[in-house]
């Protein structure tokens, strides 16, 4: 045993070590939440990047031109406006305001044709409430659903029905191009191989088609493209024979999507593009989607800018087509209403 001294000096000793040892704790903890919480603020300063306006880059060389458009008496062109989704432009294009409100809109175009009526996209189904629930919990927070007219309902109005439709052709598989399906078993559908596999595999844009089909069978037509170039895509479908209905691929958004054009009588031409740009502004400035939602949405998305660039220049070369992406209301309004 030490003398009385001698222990005090230890003791001493011993606490300012305790002290020292908790004083580098404390240091550590302290280096640690700032190295935290500088990394929060390097994650939402990239997060933030992903939605500044980035253009992209666009060659000068241009492919060969459209051809003119079929003048064919009697084609009409109209959309159906089934639902509406609201949330923010920048969530819909980079370089957006994430404040100014963007409307969604769930919709299916109505070509009628002498030789008969063809939709594009089937719309909003019945069911359309029930089956955005098939969609990813991040994107439906982003945006609200309002039902406006499913198909089924539009074509009740006009006094028609299924069996007044030649078909449905569908620019991809994703849920709120199918839902109206549900209503239209009866009604040809053309796909192509490419998407209808997509669909069944296990991608997640594709659940409700996959919960669809298995609640009964569509009728599956198979949609292929002839080596008839159309203008700069190289491969091309025309529906009636005629000119006035052309399917050309434009994959990217997913492995099979196309794109489709409606010639009218007086000489107006549409090109319906799907999901390829959900705004005009990709087309215009071109600029893709943000980041956050070509993750959920985009199967290919250096396939979707290549698009994007691709119908910049289309657009350039032809000021009065007009090009239609399957969501922009403020396109539509320049559309008939079915
Ligand atoms: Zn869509």
């Amino acid at each position: 045993m030490g003398s009385p001294a001698a222990n005090s000096i230890t003791v001493e000793r011993r606490d300012a070590e305790q002290d020292r040892g908790a004083a580098r704790g404390y240091l550590r903890l302290h280096m640690k939440i700032r190295i935290a919480l500088l990394l929060v603020v390097v994650l939402l300063a990239a997060l933030a990047w992903t939605f500044v306006k980035r253009p992209l880059v666009v060659p000068k060389a241009i492919g060969p031109a459209l051809p003119s458009p079929a003048s064919i008496e009697g084609v009409s062109f109209s959309v159906i406006r089934g639902a509406e989704m609201k949330s923010q432009e920048g969530f819909a294009v980079r370089g957006g305001s994430l404040t100014k409100p963007f409307v969604t809109a769930v919709v299916a175009f109505m070509v009628e044709h002498p030789r008969g009526r063809l939709l594009i996209d089937a719309g909003a189904g019945r069911q359309v409430t029930e089956h955005l629930k098939t969609t990813p919990l991040l994107l439906r927070a982003l945006a609200s659903l309002t039902v406006k007219a499913p198909t089924l309902d539009a074509l009740a109005s006009r006094g028609l029905g299924p069996r007044d439709l030649r078909g449905v052709v569908l620019t991809h598989s994703h849920w709120d191009h199918v839902s109206g399906l549900e209503d239209l078993r009866e009604v040809p559908v053309w796909i192509t191989p490419e998407e209808l596999a997509h669909a069944r595999s296990d991608d997640e844009g594709g659940k409700l088609y996959r919960q669809l089909e298995a609640h009964g069978q569509f009728q599956l037509q198979e949609l292929r493209f002839s080596g008839d170039s159309y203008g700069p895509f190289a491969a091309s479908h025309d529906f009636f024979g005629d000119g006035s209905v052309v399917l050309v691929p434009m994959p990217g958004h997913t492995p099979g999507s196309i794109a489709v054009f409606v010639s009218l009588p007086d000489g107006k031409r549409f090109l319906v593009i799907g999901d390829t740009s959900w705004t005009r502004e990709g087309v215009d400035w071109p600029a893709e989607k943000p980041w956050l939602a070509r993750r959920m949405v985009d199967f290919d998305a250096a396939g979707v800018r290549d698009q994007l660039v691709l119908l910049h220049q289309l657009q350039r070369a032809n000021p009065e087509l007009v090009i239609v992406p399957a969501h922009d209301p403020r396109v539509h309004v320049t559309i008939a209403t079915f």
